[in-house]
């Protein structure tokens, strides 16, 4: 069989020492909890270890003579193809790619399959395919944990700071606005010194899912900015809608009546908020996006002056051009 010939034809410093039996690449192959394949010259697997079957539901016979990239979905097909190319045209001997395939009853799964190309010039390969699943899941989960803030469950700053980058390009290019929502809470020294620091901290909980709950657009992203400040970018909104928004997150704070007597603007706790928006429009001069920033901040502080438990807004003309000054 190919596999094992290709197999034994490997120059492994351990094979010098003391050549080893096919049997025993056989026995290697076949107790393997990875999965071992050979693909003949043709493209088409000749062998794959019955580990197959445990993997993804397939029995070996249903696999070979077939090129496999039916298992991987569609949207994976293309880099595959591509890595493939060069491998198979031997500009990478060696080929580590990770991909999904679909297991027979429909799931999807992540491997990692490594691919060496045979050296006798034929094209044929063997690979090793190794569920990676799990790997892939914690690995998302930490990645997510890493935007995420623990108190609250909203994106954290560093999410902020990479997606209000992110919308400031798109604004660019799309020639549109960008808003920002800055929210404070009012005299929170206040609450965490009448009801205490753990009160403050459920507080802080209930905020944020009233100003989440009050977002209705895909594109808009509540962040817990620091300590008891919230930021919203609003992608592609007008100062108009923006208004409406900050207004219902702010009656939405109101509404969860969590009482707070030593606020100056009601007996319960409540919001400040600071609107910018942005027009990218050729000619502006603001530095973006940290002049949107600063125009919310200015905002929020006009809203703490003319008395909190409000929302005020300002208008940045920022320049129209990819990275302007
Ligand atoms: P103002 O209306 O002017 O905003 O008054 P303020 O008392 O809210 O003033 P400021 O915004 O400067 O105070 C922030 C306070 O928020 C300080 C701190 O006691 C509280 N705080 C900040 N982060 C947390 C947190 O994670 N948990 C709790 N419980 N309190 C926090
Ligand atoms: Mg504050
Ligand atoms: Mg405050």
């Amino acid at each position: 069989m190919t596999f094992f010939s290709d197999f034994l034809r490997w120059k492994s410093p351990l094979a010098s020492a003391r050549p080893i039996d096919e049997s025993v690449y056989r026995m290697l192959a076949e107790q393997a909890s990875d999965v071992l394949a050979h693909f003949g010259p043709d493209g088409t697997v000749s062998y794959i270890s019955p580990s197959v079957e445990s993997m993804l539901g397939y029995k070996p016979e249903q696999v070979v003579g077939t090129d496999m990239v039916w298992l991987v979905p569609e949207e994976d097909r293309p880099a595959l193809v591509q890595a493939l190319a060069l491998h198979l045209s031997g500009q990478t001997v060696r080929l580590r790619h990770q991909t999904r395939l679909l297991c027979a009853d429909g799931t999807p799964i992540w491997v990692e399959g490594n691919s060496v190309l045979s050296e006798d010039g034929t094209g044929s390969t063997i690979l090793v395919l190794r569920d990676i699943t799990d790997r892939k899941h914690l690995e998302d989960r930490l990645a997510a944990l890493a935007l995420e803030d623990g108190l609250t469950g909203l994106a954290n700053r560093r999410s902020f700071d990479q997606t209000i980058d992110l919308e400031w390009r798109k604004t660019v290019r799309e020639m549109s606005q960008l808003s920002l929502l800055l929210l404070d809470l009012d005299n929170f020294k206040q609450f965490n010194d009448e009801y205490g620091h753990q009160a403050g901290d459920d507080c802080l909980r209930s905020v944020a899912a009233a100003t989440r709950s009050a977002l209705t657009r895909p594109g808009d992203l509540a962040c817990r900015y620091g300590g008891e400040e919230f930021a919203v970018i609003l992608s592609g909104t007008s100062a108009d809608r923006a208004t409406e928004v900050a207004d219902r997150i702010r009656l939405a704070i109101e509404a969860l009546q969590i009482p707070h007597l030593g606020n100056s603007a009601a007996p319960v706790v409540t919001a400040s908020i600071g609107i910018a928006t942005a027009l990218a429009r050729v000619g502006g001069t603001m530095r973006m996006p940290e002049g949107l920033l600063q125009a919310a901040d200015h905002a929020l502080y006009r809203a703490k002056s003319e008395g909190r438990n409000r929302a005020s807004r300002s208008l940045v003309f920022a320049p129209g051009v990819d990275g302007g000054a």
